[in-house]
């Protein structure tokens, strides 16, 4: 559990709120575009080890 800023009220909301607990802001898209990040980062490192694997297949045979 992490705590992320709420865009409107600036104060600390955990990352699994759907709503601000000071200004009841709506956390879900925020949620959202954390969890794309994610996704892109894990994308990204599957794709690294995927390339490391041929090169090293490719340097085998
Ligand atoms: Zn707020």
């Amino acid at each position: 559990m992490a705590l992320i800023k709420c865009e409107g009220c600036n104060g600390d909301v955990s990352d699994t709120a759907q709503t601000c607990p000071h200004c009841g802001h709506n956390m879900q898209h925020q949620f959202i575009k954390n969890n794309f990040g994610k996704t892109w980062a894990a994308l990204f490192i599957i794709t690294a080890f995927g390339i490391l694997m041929v090169l090293m297949i490719w340097w085998l045979v």
